[in-house]
């Protein structure tokens, strides 16, 4: 009997029942005074997790529509634009600055790889007509985390503006958006910050303003100066996701209680028990070490393995569901999410199972090494990830 089903993807991340009950709420008038309160109210807290006192628009899209955004907003049709990536989104991001008519130079780390400082130092240093680079702070497909502090300080000491994709690690893993110098940051409502898709949140810095005045990429539903200029009456300039602000509201209560400090701290010390787990039960991980995601973990099956089949009978007979791999490495590899409304109990439960799949299988015994390993990461950071 399955209850209740872990959802163990990268996004969307499981509800927890707090943010369930917030959201289940009449409509209200989206130009009324309740919403102008919730607006405000999201804004603020989005402000303080992002750790800016730049302008912070909530766009109603998926991250991809934040990031648009950003691309729509900032250049103009034939501008050089420098994409850094290390993966399936870095490649979207790229993908979004081509369809707005960029002039491209890309830098791609291979797969499992993060996107190295001295390459993109020597890449800005080649192309200095390039203002805008395109950064990805916590790469989903490959479970890269990337410096975000060293890739940006290049940026700016190259005197350019940095756009960072962090829609997966935000308010999961610090990221200091004014400390770090981002010019624009985005992050999205169904990934660490345990509300459903629907909301983006786009940071943009007085520079990123600059820039805006002059790019001419056509642009009308993510127009950031109509969103700003709602925003100041706290409103939207569209109908707003409202259910979903509601859920993110309560999502950003529950981070603060906690802490965010702790909240980071959560989210390493879990990554690291799955880290350690999976390769005690024999798997290897995808990403180099010393880079390897705090939000989600990915790994390559053992010989005999069939990816499609460990899924398929984790997701039927033990109701966790796992990510594919993605791209080239659908069918090759599996992702397991750690982010957001995630407990070191969530992980021994998905080890559970991972084993007794591995042994329905006939590939490995259930023997509770990846437990085993799991809980001496976690009583050796004090067992506090509850
Ligand atoms: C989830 C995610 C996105 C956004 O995807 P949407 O489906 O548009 O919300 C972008 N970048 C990364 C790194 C992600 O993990």
């Amino acid at each position: 009997m399955i209850f209740q089903q872990q959802l163990r993807i990268p996004g969307p991340t499981p509800l927890p029942e707090r943010v369930v009950r917030a959201m289940n709420q009449p409509m209200i008038d989206h130009r009324g005074p309740e919403f102008g309160a919730l607006l405000r109210d999201v804004v603020a807290g989005a402000k303080r997790i992002f750790e800016t006192s730049n302008d912070l628009l909530v766009l109603t899209s998926s991250g991809s529509g934040g990031l648009e955004s950003a691309l729509a907003n900032l250049i103009s049709p034939g501008d050089k634009v420098v994409a850094a990536g290390c993966g399936m989104f870095g490649d979207r991001l790229a993908g979004i600055a081509e369809a707005f008519g960029a002039d491209l130079i890309r830098l791609i780390s291979e797969w499992g790889q993060p996107t190295d400082p001295d390459d993109l130092a020597k890449v800005l240093a080649d192309n200095p007509g390039a203002k805008v680079v395109l950064l990805t702070h916590n790469e989903t497909s490959t479970c890269v985390g990337n410096d975000i502090a060293v890739l940006a300080r290049v940026v700016k000491d190259a005197g350019r503006l940095s756009v960072v994709d962090a829609v997966s690690s935000v308010s999961s893993v610090r990221i200091a958006v004014d400390e770090n110098q981002i010019d624009v940051c985005v992050s999205a409502s169904q990934k660490g910050w345990m509300a459903p898709p629907g909301l983006a949140f786009v940071t943009i810095s007085p520079g990123a303003w600059e820039l805006n005045k002059a790019a001419k990429a056509p642009r009308f539903y993510f127009d950031w100066q109509r969103h700003l200029a709602q925003l100041e009456v706290s409103s939207t300039p569209w109908t707003p996701a409202i259910g979903v602000a509601y859920a993110l509201q309560e999502g950003i209560r529950m981070l603060e209680e906690e802490g965010l400090a702790n909240v980071y701290q959560r989210h390493a010390d879990i990554a690291h028990a799955t880290q350690a787990a999976l390769q005690a039960i024999g798997f290897s991980l995808f990403a180099a070490e010393g880079y390897r995601s705090n939000t989600v973990t990915g790994a390559l099956p053992m010989a005999g393995l069939d990816v499609g089949a460990f899924r398929k009978i984790l997701r039927e007979n033990y109701g966790v569901v796992i990510g594919n791999g993605q791209g080239k490495m659908q069918g090759k590899m599996f992702r397991v999410g750690h982010l957001g409304a995630v407990t070191a109990g969530d992980l021994i439960q998905v080890l559970w199972s991972v084993e007794r799949t591995l042994e329905e299988l006939d590939v490995a015994p259930a023997d509770g090494r990846g437990i085993n390993a799991a809980n001496r990461v976690l009583f050796a950071t004090g067992g506090d990830s509850r």
